[in-house]
């Protein structure tokens, strides 16, 4: 296995550290048939189960990765980067995030004994600090938003290792395990939609390239907040508006680095970007907790925008997967 540039297919080792390429391109990671990998490194992670959730005619498919060992979806990610790292030797790395990603690296880290330091934004729910900082790991606040925490994590780097859920093409890698779930749990089936609350993308385009792997992709339809909603003005060819601050704390992010790969994403999948208001996220979180289901705000967006694209209804025979992201524990 090795790094490559997607603009110029510079190649690099996968201990490297640099987190681009010199010419500014970003990594794409290169895996051979033959390429093992390393799971010596657990929490205990397992197939999320598929939930039913019938909301009057409208009948959907949960998938709980609120019940992953931290708590959210980014498992799958810190879990294929903390093996490959320790197995390269690595032995202290930052990263930026506006919480669960830090919260995943910083618990895989702990098990592999790796050092850790979180940069976070300053306004993260304190719920998010102190899952962090129980992993043992430190916790850096940047002000001004979560791309000023991005932007400190890198210049601050010194000799650990970038192990960002953005940049780094193994944190996708591990995504993919996703799609190879959905389809076996629906009997080796591709589903027909999947809602996606979109941030910086890392599930829209781990689902992207696991599903391509599998041969067929299901219509990827991605959410986002309309109070940040960078992905939605790309796709649809908008204007970009001022950026503001959602409840949905997650996918706040106003300049995803990836954003061109997640609309071709998006595009080669027919499938499409919607935009929701803060209080049908609010709503959709409230009416999932009178259900049973405890989730974090991000994932009730995905519900929200679920129900704004059916609202017309939906066929039957339609298999629709919404995947919920994060835990309510966390806020
Ligand atoms: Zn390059």
């Amino acid at each position: 296995m090795y790094f490559y540039c997607e603009q110029c297919k510079k190649k690099y080792p996968l201990n490297t550290h640099a987190f681009q390429c010199e010419c500014g391109g970003l990594f794409s990671l290169h895996k051979d048939e033959s390429d093992e990998v390393t799971d010596e490194i657990s929490l205990g992670e397992f197939e999320t189960p598929l939930l039913p959730l019938k909301i009057g005619k409208l009948e959907f498919l949960l998938k709980l990765e609120n019940l992953l060992p931290t708590g959210s979806f980014k498992d799958r990610g810190a879990y294929r980067l903390i093996n490959e790292l320790h197995h390269l030797g690595i032995k202290k790395v930052v990263l930026d995030s506006s919480g669960n990603a830090g919260a995943s690296v910083a618990a895989y880290a702990a098990a592999a004994n790796i050092d850790c330091t979180v940069y976070v934004p300053d306004d993260i729910s304190n719920e998010k600090i102190a899952q962090i900082e129980a992993y043992g790991a430190r916790i850096v606040k940047v002000a001004n938003g979560r791309m000023k925490a991005c932007t400190a994590a890198k210049e601050n780097l010194g000799d650990a290792y970038y192990a960002s859920h953005v940049y780094n093409p193994l944190f996708f890698e591990g995504m993919k395990s996703m799609a190879r779930e959905m389809y076996q749990q629906l009997g080796n089936h591709i589903p027909d939609y999947i809602f996606i609350p979109v941030g910086n993308g890392t599930m829209l385009l781990g689902l992207y390239q696991g599903f391509m792997e599998l041969g067929r992709l299901p219509h990827f339809v991605a959410v986002q907040s309309k109070k940040c909603a960078p992905l939605y003005e790309a796709y649809h060819e908008l204007p970009a508006a001022p950026k503001k601050t959602t409840i949905a704390e997650a996918i706040r992010i106003e300049h995803p680095k990836r954003l061109k790969t997640m609309v071709e994403a998006v595009r080669n999948s027919f499938g499409d970007v919607v935009a929701v208001d803060d209080k049908d996220i609010l709503e959709a979180k409230k009416y999932l907790g009178s259900r049973g289901v405890y989730v974090e705000m991000t994932s009730a967006a995905a519900l929200a925008g679920a129900r704004k694209y059916f609202q017309a209804g939906k066929p039957d025979n339609y298999q629709v997967i919404i995947p919920l992201t994060g835990s309510g524990l966390k806020r």
